[in-house]
């Protein structure tokens, strides 16, 4: 692996062709520090945000000492990676099979579900055991959030009594679970739902021993700028600490988002301009999905040893491959004068990044390299505005 000072060092030393993750372990290990020393709880990363060893190490020695795995190969990666790691299996549908090798093979104790039937299968995939967490989804409202994840799972407040119970006969430990979806704008997310946990364990009078906040804490992007972490732990710990429970009752949560997304940015070339848009080597079936699918917009900046003077324009990108839905809207803003040639930084791609790249139309790149340089913005420094297109460091 090369270790560069910043984008523009290793544009300038290497040239590349294929698109470069470049890789920041300092910002991954301040986001993990700063979840560990400041949470409130226990902080368990959702590894589908960014499951690369590198970065699970990195997070471990940081001091996450807890998983959420949605999947059988979730378990054997941090297995594998991470011997000495608890893990938690928190997608409330599961394959039998999965259950049973993950509790059995991988020492895996707690599981969600948002069914009776799910339950009825971890029981049966686990012989019934005695040493069970099992926590139970409920649905909450994702209206603060830019990614939803209220749809698909979770048990309405209205259903949840009877599910509370049996999973209280079933379980060692019982916990409630959410997720308010992914980038939650405001603290308000989890101050709501906290209140339909509320409701909930009060209408099935179970003792509860794990609130779960799930994931959905926020990191910066172009027109995306929530409030400080900080704000987001008091409101919760508040909420907590209202809620009925026993009094050893323990609190966690499950970032994704927030422990990956400073950690890595991807170098592109533009290969074409056409107006104003940008024919670039990566997109939509890269490390681009989140730009093309949900119109997410990426922080960018041109990568010149001499800065553009050129005012910004908004443009939009093209990836790769053949396929029209291989675009990125934007808007990008970068200096009028971009060409092909050029090299562009696009910025926080560590979470949902190259985790959803493929190798359609045999367009793929896993090179990267580690730079030492700060990424565009962080949620950890205490960054409020985007830092200026146009202005590239060394
Ligand atoms: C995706 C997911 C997370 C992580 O969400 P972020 O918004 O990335 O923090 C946490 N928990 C569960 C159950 C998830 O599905």
């Amino acid at each position: 692996m090369h270790k560069h000072n910043s984008a523009l060092g290793l544009a300038t030393a290497l040239r590349p062709v294929l698109p470069v993750t470049l890789l920041r372990p300092h910002a991954a290990t301040r986001a993990a520090r700063f979840f560990v020393e400041k949470f409130p709880g226990r902080s368990i990363y959702a590894v589908k945000a960014n499951p690369s060893p590198d970065l699970l190490r990195l997070l471990w020695d940081s001091g996450i000492t807890h998983y959420d795995v949605a999947s059988i190969a979730e378990v054997r990666l941090v297995s594998r990676t991470l011997p000495d790691a608890v893990m938690c299996f928190m997608h409330p549908v599961k394959a039998e099979e999965a259950i049973h090798s993950a509790y059995f093979q991988h020492g895996v104790r707690t599981f969600s579900l948002d069914t009776i039937e799910e339950l009825e299968k971890i029981q049966r995939a686990t012989n019934d055991a005695e040493d069970l967490t099992l926590c139970v989804r409920l649905r909450v409202s994702s209206d603060h959030s830019k990614l939803s994840l209220a749809s698909k799972f979770g048990v309405d407040a209205r259903d949840a009594a009877p599910l509370l119970m049996a999973a209280r006969q079933a379980a060692d430990a019982l916990g409630i679970c959410f997720h308010v979806g992914s980038q939650a704008m405001s603290p308000a997310a989890y101050i709501q739902a906290m209140a339909r946990v509320r409701a909930a364990i009060v209408e099935a009078g179970v003792t509860v021993d794990v609130v779960d906040v799930g994931g959905g804490f926020p990191s910066i992007y172009p027109g995306m700028e929530p409030p400080p972490l900080e704000a987001y732990f008091g409101a919760i710990h508040d909420a907590f600490e209202s809620l009925p429970v026993s009094y050893s009752a323990e609190l966690w949560c499950e970032p994704g988002r927030a422990l990956s997304a400073e950690y890595a940015s991807v170098l592109v070339r533009v290969e074409k301009r056409r107006g104003d848009e940008l024919y670039i080597n990566d997109g939509a079936y890269g490390a681009l999905f989140d730009a093309a699918h949900v119109g997410w917009r990426f922080p960018v900046e041109l990568v010149r040893e001499t800065a553009s003077e050129a005012r910004d324009v908004a443009f939009s990108f093209y990836g790769p491959t053949c396929d029209d839905l291989d675009h990125m809207a934007g808007p990008f803003l970068l200096p009028a004068d971009v060409a092909a040639g050029d090299y562009i930084e696009i910025g926080m791609l560590g979470a949902y990044g190259s985790a959803m790249r493929t190798g359609f139309n045999g367009f793929h790149s896993d090179e990267t390299a580690v730079v030492d340089d700060e990424p565009m913005a962080s949620t950890y420094l205490g960054d409020e505005v985007e830092t200026p297109s146009n202005v590239v460091t060394l």
